[in-house]
């Protein structure tokens, strides 16, 4: 890769981020009764999720493998599905007829192993693995918004380095998970990382109890604060449509 190639791909991730930017903003104002009295859970709203397995080259094999089979999800889609609607009294629904589709190819070494240390997940927006999960995230062409559902994308990658999933929050419509986040267990929940991962795409940040939903680690529970309930309803994730 050239210094411009690699600088053009840094304007468009900063493009990305600001018409991103602009959109949570413009949200924002639209779903002021849920910032203000979302915790009242009412009325019912939507969450529209679309998830794509990544595939891998094995070497020993000498054929294309994906990271998992679209069952293998089922658990944490019904984790998610389940606290969506007993928490947030949000339905979730899939963007494509089905939940989860298997790319075909061999996604780029980046893409499939992410690292998610530190700061680390803001870089990569302005590198080749944040292109790339532009490129294939639901709702969007280039930096145009195609579905005023906002669909969040879950990318299953091979090994989100530092962690088992994670998610920059309200500038990117995507998170990453491994199978070990998809696999997670926990003395209170099983499979609850695509939830946490969806709940920092919708403004929420880590919340220091072990009980609550956005508990760094997977012993969480399922927990959510009112004024969680007021800033995720409020996301533009999350619709009356
Ligand atoms: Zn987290």
């Amino acid at each position: 890769m050239g210094i411009l190639s690699d600088a053009w791909r840094a304007v468009k991730g900063a493009v990305r981020w600001v018409v991103k930017a602009a959109t949570t903003l413009v949200t924002w104002a639209a779903n002021i009764f849920d910032f203000l009295f979302g915790f009242l859970n009412w009325p019912p709203k939507n969450l529209t999720l679309h998830i794509v397995i990544l595939s891998k080259y094995d070497p020993i094999d000498m054929k294309i493998v994906p990271m998992c089979q679209p069952s293998d999800l089922q658990p944490s889609i019904d984790q998610a599905e389940r606290i969506l609607r007993e928490r947030f009294n949000v339905k979730l629904r899939p963007y494509a007829p089905q939940y989860a589709q298997v790319l075909g190819g061999v996604a780029p070494e980046a893409a499939l192993k992410p690292s998610c240390c530190g700061a680390d997940p803001f870089g990569q927006e302005f590198l080749e693995q944040g292109e790339w999960y532009a490129g294939h995230t639901a709702g969007w062409v280039a930096a145009i918004p195609t579905s005023l559902r906002f669909p969040i994308t879950a990318f299953v990658v091979e090994d989100v380095q530092c962690k088992s999933g994670c998610a920059i929050g309200p500038l990117t419509d995507y998170l990453v998970i491994d199978m070990d986040g998809v696999n997670s267990t926990g003395p209170r929940l099983n499979n609850s990382t695509l939830m946490h991962e969806i709940g920092h795409c919708c403004h929420l940040w880590h919340f220091n109890g072990v009980t609550n939903l956005m508990w760094r680690n997977s012993d969480r529970g399922d927990g959510t604060k009112w004024w969680q309930r007021n800033l995720f309803r409020n996301s533009r994730h999350v619709t009356y449509w």
